[in-house]
């Protein structure tokens, strides 16, 4: 059980010790206070762990300070939506708002290779309004003989240009702590120009000591891919991983699962799973078409598999698209075959666009029938 509390109720008033006074002596439950501090307003919930099926929802919601209370089923307790669930799926992070009804594009470098590249990336992106990006420096690889990104070295100039270029939030993969360390200090020493979504990529989904350890700072919101080759539940429970350990500001990412049923596409894409998560969790859910379909084939009309799957994900109320993109794919060092042309970066936002508006419309669709 979930105990919302009134915004701004402080743990030293009067009011919040009756109400704790209270909750100690109920046998059985122990309590685990989470506070989420905006920049408006602080936010405070109670979790009640034990045997809650006895307790009365009324007699609870009537303690002071307690707004609402929320009876949680068993699955993904934090992350998950709950009958009469009305917290929020949405976070702000760097003066973006991510949730379950909004879309941002992260267009970006697979991998970071050199200065030049990062900035016509970043300039392009900026030229065509765009404020987020994502960008390797941590590649985990399959082979130990490929490049393995340029890690900690890559970070200053990165940084830098992101500051330059007016972006604001980069997704960027972190496979051991120090990583976090590492870019802590490079945001650090360059000033803070820019803002970073860690990524837990598909090979790491079920590194449950890196998701603890992500999952207790919560300076930087975290983008976790589904694994590959395990359930969605699985998955989803890596996720809860993250917000039992304190940090909420969670984005899921589909990347398609690894078997040859996908074939000729590297993984069989899997972004009819994007409202099941919805439905399931309050996390807004990204897609990677790029890792996905994993080439540049087209189809006779013209347009790439990773736009026709874009398009879908995006049709299907997807909230955030991560997707490769290179200024010269024949040098990139990672996953050259699968990026998209600099060229294409309108013709893609454009497309999305048509999605988004034909999704919103469905939307309207819907609420209309059921009224
Ligand atoms: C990536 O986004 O660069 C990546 C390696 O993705 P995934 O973890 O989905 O393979
Ligand atoms: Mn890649």
């Amino acid at each position: 059980m979930i105990l919302i509390l009134v915004p701004n109720t402080r743990s030293d008033s009067p009011e919040y010790k009756q109400l704790f006074n209270h909750l100690v002596n109920l046998a059985g439950i122990t309590t685990r206070v989470h506070t989420e501090v905006g920049s408006e307003q602080t936010l405070t919930e109670i979790y009640l762990i034990g045997n809650t099926k006895a307790l009365s929802l009324d007699e609870i919601k009537n303690l002071p300070c307690v707004e609402s209370v929320v009876r949680i089923s068993e699955e993904y307790r934090i992350l998950g939506r709950h009958q009469n669930d009305e917290r929020s799926t949405s976070f702000v992070y760097n003066d973006v708002v991510f949730g379950q009804d909004t879309l941002n594009v992260f267009a970006g470098l697979c991998a970071v290779d050199t200065l030049e590249h990062v900035e016509i990336m970043m300039r392009t992106l900026q030229e065509n309004g765009q404020v987020c990006t994502r960008m390797g420096a941590y590649k985990p690889r399959t082979s130990p003989y490929a490049f393995q990104g340029h890690g900690k070295t890559c970070l200053p100039y990165v940084f830098d240009l992101a500051g330059k270029y007016g972006i604001k939030v980069i997704a960027m993969e972190i496979t051991h702590e120090i990583h976090l360390d590492e870019i802590r200090t490079a945001l650090h020493q360059t000033g803070n120009p820019t803002g970073i979504m860690l990524q837990i990529g598909t090979r790491n989904t079920q590194n449950f000591e890196l998701l603890k350890i992500v999952g207790r700072q919560q300076e930087f919101p975290v983008l976790i891919k589904r694994g590959f080759g395990i359930t969605l539940d699985e998955s989803l429970n890596a996720a809860e991983y993250l917000a039992s350990e304190g940090n909420r500001k969670v984005v899921f990412g589909l990347r398609g699962m690894k078997t040859n049923m996908g074939d000729p596409h590297r993984n069989f894409v899997d972004f009819a799973h994007v409202p099941v998560v919805k439905r399931l969790t309050r996390m807004p859910v990204c897609i990677d078409p790029s890792h996905s379909v994993g080439t540049r084939a087209a189809s006779p009309d013209g347009i790439l598999d990773v736009m026709h799957v874009t398009a879908q994900g995006i049709i299907a109320g997807a909230n955030m698209v991560l997707v490769d993109f290179h200024p010269v794919p024949s040098k990139a060092l990672v996953d050259g075959p699968q990026a998209l042309l600099l060229k294409e970066l309108p013709l893609f936002l454009e497309d999305i666009q048509i999605a988004r508006d034909a999704y919103l419309k469905r939307t309207e669709l819907i609420k209309r029938y059921q009224d």
